[in-house]
């Protein structure tokens, strides 16, 4: 029998669902979203940024033919980071592996023309402007508030929750089914930032397959990757309490900022840039750790609507992609009988969920002196594993970029770093 699956999002988790169920045959699928269709939308005019994948988010995107060669062909394959310091000092951070970056609404777009070009409207439709607003969980229905017209309801035999850190799904499942969860703003706030690669004007070129990133001091940072077309997307990073950019009132200002502080980056930035920056909203990241993803057979949350993490070590949507993964080899396994699908994937996942959620937070560490130590461990890591591949795994970062290991493997191996950063973190706060 052909069931229907409501999910509410069109971000990454949602979208690669769509591909997923799809390929099943036996779904009928609607998502809804409350944003406009990024394929009519300017990417450089949204709140966006770029967004690095590794091993296991493209590993779920290799499943469905055809996906990882079109995102890859709008992607910048980056072969580590130059990390730039006050005086024209920088150190520079070689990758293994090539990391492929992209802008989070560019993969949204080739997952959503995918996902369009593969289906039949009989299949798939996407319903943009349409803002999810009630659940009722008995009646199995939903409530939607389109941005023209009247609100309207829809019934769903599975509703899937992928909408995000601010999940209204994953509200009614606190407020009405007793989900337990808490959810917390990290310290850091920050604005997106475009930029050009090059400045001609000023003979600046920076290298076109390099992450670039500057870090200010402890509360205030850049990360910038090289985008196709000679751009330079990234966010300026600070504490939400003291943002830097508060008393700045016009375009010149901000420019004299950035040329000041981060002179490289402010050599790149134009007044126009300078001017949309003024008006671009500060965004906050908020974290989500919930004690199950799922109610009883009908209702399931994925991505950051589960776990919304910091993104310090850039796993957010790695680690929504991989939640797809791990939801088709389940469905697989139990034959699409959602009622066994759904507590397994709680089972499964909640614990790497976790573990994710410290890896994100203590991974990193913020005073001088374990910087040297995280460096020191990073370097010896790869150096030692090289040597003795069987007897030495290489360190936290490399664990989680380069492997495909479980989170809550990663964090047996490492809790003695990971204990010492938090510590560090006590003490300094
Ligand atoms: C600055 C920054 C940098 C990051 N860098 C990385 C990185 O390098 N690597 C990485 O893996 N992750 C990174 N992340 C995290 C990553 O962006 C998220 O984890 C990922 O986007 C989660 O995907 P999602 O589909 O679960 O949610 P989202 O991308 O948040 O998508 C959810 C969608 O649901 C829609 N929606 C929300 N509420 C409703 C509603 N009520 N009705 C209808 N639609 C609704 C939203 O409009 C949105 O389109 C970064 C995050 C930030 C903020």
């Amino acid at each position: 029998m052909v069931q229907n699956v409501v999910i509410i999002g069109a971000g990454p988790a949602g979208l690669l669902l769509a591909h997923y169920l799809l390929r099943r045959g036996n779904y009928h699928i609607d998502i809804y979203e409350r944003r406009p269709d990024p394929r009519l939308a300017d990417v450089s005019g949204n709140r966006t940024f770029p967004l690095s994948l590794q091993e296991r988010g493209r590993k779920a995107i290799r499943a469905i033919v055809g996906l990882e060669e079109a995102i890859a062909a709008q992607s910048v394959f980056c072969q580590g980071t130059i990390i730039y310091q006050k005086k024209g000092k920088s150190r520079r951070l070689p990758r293994q592996n090539p990391v492929l970056t992209i802008d989070r609404n560019r993969l949204v777009t080739v997952l959503l023309k995918q996902l369009t070009e593969t289906s039949s409207p009989n299949q798939v439709k996407v319903h943009f402007n349409c803002e999810c607003t009630a659940v009722d969980g008995t009646a199995k229905t939903v409530i939607f508030k389109p941005s023209e017209g009247d609100s309207f309801t829809v019934h769903y035999d599975l509703l899937v929750g992928a909408d995000g850190a601010r999940s209204q799904i994953r509200e009614y499942l606190v407020e009405n089914a007793g989900l337990p969860c808490s959810q917390n703003y990290v310290p850091d706030a920050y604005k997106s930032v475009f930029l050009s690669l090059l400045n001609p004007n000023a003979a600046v070129e920076l290298e076109p397959n390099k992450i670039h990133a500057w870090n200010l001091n402890n509360k205030t940072r850049m990360v910038m990757v090289p985008q196709p077309g000679d751009q330079l997307n990234g966010v300026i990073v600070f504490d939400a309490e003291t943002n830097p950019l508060e008393g700045l009132s016009t375009k010149e200002e901000v420019k004299t900022f950035f040329e000041e502080n981060f002179p490289l980056f402010g050599q790149l930035m134009s007044l126009e840039e300078a001017e949309a920056l003024l008006k671009r909203p500060v965004a906050r990241v908020l974290t989500v750790r919930c004690d199950r993803f799922h109610e009883g057979d009908s209702v399931l949350l994925i991505g950051d609507a589960a776990h919304a993490v910091s993104p310090s070590i850039g796993q957010g949507c790695n680690s929504s992609l991989e939640d797809v993964l791990i939801l088709g080899q389940l469905l697989e396994q139990y034959g699409d009988d959602w009622g066994k699908v759904l507590p397994h994937f709680s089972e499964q996942r909640v614990p790497d969920a976790h573990a994710l959620q410290e890896l994100s937070n203590y991974s990193f560490p913020r005073t001088k002196f374990l910087m040297v130590e995280f460096f020191l461990r990073l370097t010896m890591g790869r150096l030692f594993h090289r040597w003795f591949p069987r007897l030495v795994k290489p360190f936290v970062f490399d664990l989680v970029l380069d492997t495909d290991l479980s989170y809550s493997q990663v964090l047996s191996l490492n809790q003695g770093w990971i204990h010492k950063v938090k510590r560090s973190m006590a003490q300094n706060s």
